[in-house]
Parts: C-alpha cells; structure tokens; sequence
C-alpha cells in the first residue's frame, strides 16, 4: 500500500505547526466533527491508534479481567492484542471463507456466560454482517465492538461501515486508506460514553487542557482525574492531514473499485477467486486478496517467482492463533481462517497504480498460475 499523500497534506501540516498549537486542539476537534458527519455518527473520539482505540473501546464496554471476547484470529494482531491488555481473554471464532469475516454462525458456538464483548472486523475493507451478529449478541447482553480499522470509505447497507455499531474503531496508519501517519478514531453512539472516552484518552481528566486554555487560559478552571487514564491522544498535525485526507476518501475508494474490478476481469478465471463485495455491502478493496487455486504452487513460491518478476505481492492477512502469544489459545478448529492466511496474497492496489503497471501484475500472475 503506497499512501495518496500530495501538496495539501503538506501545507496542511505545516499551517499546524506555523499556529504554534500542535498538541490536541482545534484541529483534532475540527476532525472529529468532520469524521462524525461523514459516517453520520453522534460521537468521534480522536486517538493516537486503531490499537488505542480498541483499548478505550473494550474498557467503555466494561470489559476487565475474567471476560471472555470473541475475536476472529484471521486479522491483524492489535485485534487480539487490545483485549489482551484490558486483562480480557481473546477467544478466536473462524472467518467465513468468501468474505474473510467473522459471521453470526462462527461466532455462535464460543459464546459462553463470561462473554461480555465481541469484536467484528472488516477485514480488508471488507463490510462485516453486523446486524446478524448484533441480533445474536445483543439479547445476551453482549456488546459488539467493530474494528472498522481498515473500512473507512466501505458500506454496510449502504451506509458507512462502523456508523451503525454501538462503538466502532478506525485506524489512519498508511497501510489504511485515510491517513495521517499514526492516528485512530473511536466512534459511538452514546455521549456519556464518549465524554468518558474523552477523558480517558487524556490521563482520565475532568477538563482537557485545550478547554482549559481555551476558557480562561489556564486559570480558573481546576481539572480532576477520576479514574486512571492514558496519554492516547493525536496531535493537531496529524488532525490536519486527516482533514484533507478524508476529502479524498470517495475519490480513493471509486479509484481502488475501479482497479479492483480491471483486476477481476483481467484474471479471467482467477478472477472468481478474487475478494469481491458481500451480498450485504460493499467495500473499499483496503486489501485486494486472492486465494490461490488448489493445484497451484505454494504461496511462497509464488511470492518469490512474482518478486522475480518486478511485481511486490504481500502473504495473505495473518491469524493470530499461530503467532507464539496465541499458540494454545484457540478453542475450535479454524479451518477458513487456516486456508485464507496459508493460501491467499495480496496484490498490489494502491491509488496511484497505473493500468500498465496492473497489466504487469497479472501477466505474472497468469504466467504462474496457468
Ligand atoms: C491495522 C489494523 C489495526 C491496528 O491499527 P493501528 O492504527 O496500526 O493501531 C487493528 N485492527 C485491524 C483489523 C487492522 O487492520
């Protein structure tokens, strides 16, 4: 992934700097207000990661040590990571094949009585069900958490991925679509819980310091801190990219559809093992994957036989039940998640790609493939 960054980013940055205040202020309010209206959500919270903010989002649902959270392991590793340090334990659910993502039957059979969240990924971009899993989790008391890392310009319904979630999560680091170098976002629909989110990305203060200086500079007005917060927060430089960058989102989303689509018909058959758009939805092609047919060689050849040939392709998206901190976690057999991080690659796909270059691809893919 090779971010669409250009001249206005740059100013943009480099106005922040210039006005002297490039900690959390106007800009970072000013982007989430922005990202509120854009996904048609009450509240968005600004913070330093999508890692950050799945943190923030599982201690806004209550969860703590001694809960269980379904998690699916085919995702990036801050999924299982994030329910890790809440003291939580992360159970993995397999992904259905087609879309990559979890779906109400594969979670189903890992709900027990100490579930108390689970997160649903759009895994790649890729809009997950979340209205069937809500259906199953909500009368349990369950709160389903989206990790919209990678969804951002993706639509569940027609409306935005993670608009429709009690609490959602974003992620702004360059392997994203929308970026400012580091940064994330949570989203939600409840303002005592985003208050609360607010201060809990700000050392768990009463007043954040921006308001602070902004009443009164800095006199008068005397914060508390009510429970143990982190430092969490994103910078007004990187608020400032993120502005310019998400006035960019439908043209970076209708780019990447558009070479998604030449992709597809390009491979012919191949093409049918593509990564498509869901019945439910439709996606943003964050990660272009294919899973290679049965007979073909093994992924790593591939890889290496598509290097040879001027083409940089990436393994598929990793499960986190076989990395050394998750090795024993896994309470049921995975086997689509198995077969999609063992077998799949992701190809290049970034705004910029030129349609030769995309030839360039899939001539080598074919001429491996047959
Ligand atoms: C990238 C990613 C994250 C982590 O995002 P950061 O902003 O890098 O912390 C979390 N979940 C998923 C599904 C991701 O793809």
């Amino acid at each position: 992934m090779i971010p669409w960054l250009g001249e206005e980013e740059a100013q943009a940055a480099a106005e922040a700097v210039r006005s002297g205040w490039v900690a959390q202020g106007p800009r970072v309010a000013e982007f989430e207000r922005a990202f509120a209206e854009y996904l048609g959500v009450p509240h968005a919270v600004a913070v330093s990661s999508c890692t950050t903010a799945l943190q923030l989002a599982l201690i806004g649902a209550g969860v703590g040590p001694g809960d269980e959270v379904v998690v699916p392991s085919l995702s990036f590793i801050a999924t299982a990571n994030a329910v890790t340090y809440v003291g939580a334990v992360p159970v993995f659910a397999d992904v259905e094949a087609a879309t990559g993502n979890l779906t109400a039957e594969t979670v189903a059979p890992l709900l027990t009585e100490r579930t108390r969240a689970v997160i649903a990924v759009d895994q790649g971009g890729v809009p997950v069900d979340l209205t069937a899993i809500e259906a199953l989790a909500g009368p349990r008391g369950i709160t389903v958490i989206e990790d919209a890392a990678c969804g951002a310009g993706s639509l569940l319904r027609g409306r935005p991925v993670g608009s429709g979630a009690a609490i959602a999560a974003y992620s702004f680091h360059p392997r994203k679509l929308l970026t400012t170098g580091e940064g994330g976002m949570v989203t939600c629909q409840d303002a005592e819980l985003a208050a609360r989110l607010r201060r809990l990305r700000e050392h768990g203060m009463s007043v954040s310091a921006a308001d602070r200086h902004a009443a009164s500079g800095g006199a008068g007005v005397v914060e508390t801190y009510d429970e143990i917060g982190y430092n969490f927060r994103m910078t007004d430089i990187q608020a400032a990219i993120g502005l310019v960058q998400l006035g960019k989102l439908p043209a970076m989303v209708a780019r990447r559809r558009e070479l998604a689509a030449r992709y597809r018909s390009l491979l012919g058959p191949l093409g049918e093992r593509l990564v498509a758009d869901p019945a439910h939805g439709t996606g943003n092609f964050q990660a272009c994957w294919l899973l290679l047919p049965e007979d073909a060689p093994d992924r790593t050849e591939v890889l290496t036989r598509l290097a040879a040939a001027g083409v940089s392709a990436r393994r598929g998206i990793m499960a986190a039940h076989l990395e050394a901190p998750y090795k024993a976690a896994a309470r049921v057999a995975l086997p689509n998640t198995e077969l999609l991080t063992g077998r799949s690659l992701i190809l290049p796909l970034y705004h910029t790609l030129t349609e030769q270059q995309q030839d360039t691809v899939v001539g080598a893919l074919r001429a491996i493939l047959g």
